[in-house]
This record gives structure tokens, C-alpha cells and sequence, in this order.
């Protein structure tokens, strides 16, 4: 949604679309006259020179390849008509787009610790590792600390917890990305201006028994606020801040868009802030913003989740739009994923050529919140002899809008298959043998649920992991030409360091 937009800009409030068109091609024509800075010597001035990209924003939709990007778009359409037709989201309107391979030291599907490494810092390495070398020795610098050196603000911006390795790919260097207190010690001694979104796994350690990290960056002079009220009340001048949601849902994570009550900060609303507190500095900003549940809600194959988790991604990328109209020729905008999760396609045997993607519209909980709300009660307080698939029939109906009585008997025995599996029966075969395949370690009635739904708009999944195809980056903005064609998430990073004209 448009907000704010009146405050950073003297252009008249027109429509978004109209908005975001005349944005970029204010963007196209200043690319045309963009040109790199001929040397690095002048690293550390004061103030961004002309050319160079002032304002930064690199905003990562993790798990986010073209089926999770076109699948919004068609549902978007969808929702609101029977015309064969897509919506664009505001990044796939940039001017500029590449695609980007993301295979990393060890393998052809990456992890997101690797791919974050290659990103943010232009190396390989091993899936789990985090800006190091794959003997994990060698610590790689990453384009957040180049850009922090030369005089930028940084913000780190996600909507998982703030140590996940995405983000903590901007500030922590560490073999394990389970490390999780190591890589929130060294979030608080980053010196970075802006971290918000998520919480932490471990704020005082895998046991519970180190300093108490909040304390820790308090001590390093952050303000930390946890709840809406204070963070609306933050001010450019505060400081160096660490905000974390108030809501949190699964593993320290900000709550599903599906699932986010009104009132509740979204992930445009912590980028809005960032821009606001960070904004001013003569030599600007650098800011990472990742969509992090796009890739949770993909595992779980539960394309509703992952279409709204995109949804509230693009509407993160339009707080960047709006802030860009006011400085058109100093800001530069990429938009790219990690990885595909899930993979997930357009398409399934069951519809053979058809899709019905209003189908997805009927879902108002993820698999996560049915779970919590719905799956785990029922389980803690029905005897498992006594439970029957019937009991949930309205339930399922309500938060995923899925008709029991019009599946196919295939469809009823799969789904009461799974309601057994969900209640711990271990029936007609051994229960590990299919269990993954079936399920990916999931609930196996929601996520039979969540397939099932998929499958009847047309939507496939192929795995509950990552999958290597390529991803799309999308750029607008000073040097968006140096994105286009089709390079390797490594790539980025040099892009990144050229268009900010910073120094190695
Ligand atoms: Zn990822």
C-alpha cells in the first residue's frame, strides 16, 4: 500500500502504477547518462560523487526464482478476473533484468549461507558456511562493510530473525551457519546504523548461559525497540537502532503475510524506516531487505503463503520506489532471490493445461498458523482412537477455503492417509519409508492439504528443498545497466562495488 509518499516527494499523489512508470523512466534516462567514476581514490570523502550510486538497496526474495514471482502475478490476476492475463509486480517493471546462476563451491543447489556468501561477498563456498573459504579459514569482507568503510549507513532488514544467514550475510563470518549467538555478538559490533524484522535464535546462547546479546547492543550504543509504538516513535537522529517485531511467529520470525494481523509492522514498514533513519548522510546508504519467508512457506509447498510473502516483499520495494523518485539519479534498486525453493512450477499433471489460481485466493492461514491454531490443539486433545478426519473437515474449509466434498476419492484417501500420519498411526507400511517423500518432515495433513489445494489450481511442487535453476535480478536506477544479461550471483557483488564506486 502507498504511504507516506506525500513526505518524500513533489510530485502529486497519482496512481501507484502511473507512479512507479514514471519512476523508472526517469531512471531509464538518467541510466543513459550514468557513467563509472574513472578511479577508487577518493574512497571515504564526504560525499557521494556524481555517477556513483549514493543510495543502495538490495532487496532478496529468498527462495524466489520466476515461478514464485509469475505465480504472484498471476494470482493477482486471477483474484479479480477470468482473463488470461498477469499483473506486474513493481520490480518486474524495472528497466533492467538478468538472470543469475546460483550454484555454490559444493554443489549445484545452493544453501542460503553460500548463496549470501557469493552475493555479499563475490566468493564460493560451501552450503553452510558464511563468508568464509570452504576449508573455513580465509574470512571474506562483505559489500555492507566496503560500503560502512567508505562512509555509508547500513541497514539490515528481514523478515526472519536477524541471525538467519541471509542478512547475517552482510555482517558475521562463520563456518556453521548455526552459530547463531556468535553471528549476533558480531551483528552488535557490525557498527551498522539499522537492523530490524525478525528476532534472535539465541540471544544468550545454545545454552542459555553467555551475555545476553540485547545487552550487549545496548552496551554498543544501540537503541532497541521491540514494540510498534516505539518504533513508529524513532526519529532520524536516533542512533543506531536494532528493532525487533512485536509479533513473532514460527522460529523467531516475523508472522506470514497471510497471517499478519492489522496494525501489525509489515516488511514496508521496516523498510520505510530505514530509509527514513538512514537517509541522512552525504554519502548515503547501503540496505539489504530479505523476504525470508517466501523460501519457509516454499518448503512447506504452501503457495499461499509464498504468494502474499511476495506480495509484502513488493511492497517493500515500493517504499524504495517512492524514496527514489526523490533522488532519481543518486539511487540505485536490485532485486533478486537466493534460490528457487520448493520447485515449484506453473503447471501439474492433474490440470494438465488449465490453472485456477483463484482457487489460492480462498486460503487465509498458512500451514503454519493452521498448524498452531488448528492441527496441534486438536492433537493434544482428541484420543487418537477417537479422532476422525471428519472433526477438521470445517476447519480445513475455513482457512483454506478447500471443499471436502468436492475431491476425487484419490484426493479423500490421500488427505486421510496424511490425518492418520498427522495423528501418529503407522499404517500399511513402515512409516519412514514414504514419510519424506510424502511429507518433507512436515505435518502430513497440512501439507497434503496445502498440495492438494496447489494441485487443483495448478500449481506443482517437486521438492521440500532448494532446486538449482537460475534466479531473475531486476535493476532500476544509476548503473542499472551493469545487471543485465545472464552472470552469476558472484557477479553481484562486483556489480555492487562498481556502481558504488567502492575500492577493494
Ligand atoms: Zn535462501
Amino acid at each position: 500500500m502507498m504511504k507516506d509518499v506525500k513526505n518524500r516527494t513533489m510530485l502529486p499523489v497519482w496512481t501507484k502504477g502511473f507512479l512507479i512508470g514514471a519512476l523508472l523512466v526517469m531512471f531509464a534516462a538518467q541510466s543513459v547518462s550514468a557513467r563509472a567514476s574513472s578511479d577508487g581514490t577518493e574512497r571515504n570523502t564526504a560525499t557521494a560523487r556524481s555517477g556513483q550510486a549514493k543510495y543502495v538497496f538490495l532487496f532478496i526474495g529468498d527462495g524466489m526464482a520466476m515461478a514464485q514471482i509469475s505465480s504472484t502475478e498471476v494470482y493477482t490476476t486471477a483474484r479479480s478476473s477470468k482473463d488470461i492475463g498477469i499483473t506486474k509486480l513493481g520490480f518486474t517493471r524495472f528497466p533492467v533484468s538478468g538472470l543469475t546462476t546460483t550454484y555454490d563451491a559444493g554443489t549445484f543447489i545452493t544453501d542460503s549461507a553460500s548463496a549470501i556468501t557469493a552475493i555479499a561477498t563475490g566468493n564460493k563456498t560451501l552450503s553452510g558456511v558464511l563468508n568464509m573459504d570452504p576449508a573455513k579459514k580465509q574470512r571474506f569482507k562483505t559489500i555492507a562493510e566496503y560500503a560502512h568503510e567508505a562512509g555509508m549507513k547500513v541497514g539490515v532488514v528481514s523478515s526472519v530473525t536477524l541471525d538467519h544467514a541471509t542478512p547475517a550475510g552482510f555482517f558475521a563470518k562463520v563456518p556453521s551457519r548455526s552459530n547463531y549467538y556468535d553471528i549476533a555478538v558480531q551483528m552488535v559490533k557490525s557498527g551498522f546504523e539499522y537492523f530490524a524484522g525478525g528476532g534472535l535464535l539465541q540471544p544468550t546462547g545454545k545454552n542459555k548461559d553467555q551475555i545476553d546479546v540485547i545487552r550487549m547492543a545496548k552496551e554498543e550504543g544501540y537503541t532497541y525497540v521491540n514494540s510498534r509504538e516505539d518504533f513508529n516513535a524513532l526519529k532520524p537522529g536516533a542512533g543506531k537502532v536494532l528493532a525487533v517485531n512485536a509479533t513473532l511467529q514460527d522460529s523467531g520470525s516475523m508472522p506470514y503475510e497471510l497471517d499478519r494481523k492489522s496494525g501489525d509492522l509489515s516488511l514496508a514498514d521496516y523498510t520505510r524506516k530505514g530509509i527514513e533513519l538512514l537517509e541522512d548522510n552525504p554519502r548515503g546508504f547501503f540496505m539489504s531487505v530479505e523476504g525470508g519467508k517466501i523460501d519457509w512457506a516454499c518448503h512447506a509447498n504452501d503457495a499461499g503463503a509464498a504468494i502474499h510473502d511476495v506480495i509484502a516483499f513488493d511492497n517493500a520495494v515500493k517504499e524504495a520506489l517512492d524514496f527514489a523518485q526523490a533522488h532519481p539519479e543518486e539511487t540505485l534498486i536490485i532485486v533478486t532471490g537466493d534460490h528457487e525453493t520448493g520447485g515449484m512450477t506453473i503447471g501439474f499433471a492433474g490440470t494438465q493445461y488449465s490453472t485456477f489460481f483463484d482457487k489460492v485466493a480462498l486460503q487465509k492461514k498458512s500451514f503454519i498458523a493452521f498448524n498452531n491454531e488448528v492441527l496441534i490443539p486438536y492433537k493434544k486433545n482428541t484420543p487418537r482412537v477417537q479422532a476422525k478426519p471428519a472433526d477438521l473437515i470445517p476447519a480445513i474449509r475455513d482457512a483454506f477455503g478447500l471443499d471436502y466434498n468436492s475431491l476425487s476419492d484419490f484426493q479423500k484417501e490421500q488427505l486421510e492417509f496424511a490425518f492418520r500420519r498427522s495423528m501418529g498411526d503407522e499404517i500399511e507400511r513402515p512409516v519412514a519409508e514414504d514419510q519424506y517423500l510424502l511429507y518433507g518432515g512436515y505435518e502430513p495433513l497440512t501439507v497434503k492439504i496445502t498440495q492438494i489445494m496447489n494441485q487443483t489450481a495448478g500449481i506443482g511442487w517437486t521438492s521440500y528443498a532448494h532446486t538449482g535453476v537460475p534466479v531473475s535480478t531486476f535493476a532500476a536506477g544509476v548503473h542499472q545497466e551493469l545487471f543485465s544479461g545472464y552472470y552469476d550471483n558472484t557477479d553481484i557483488f562486483r556489480k555492487l562495488i562498481s556502481a558504488m564506486n567502492l575500492t577493494l
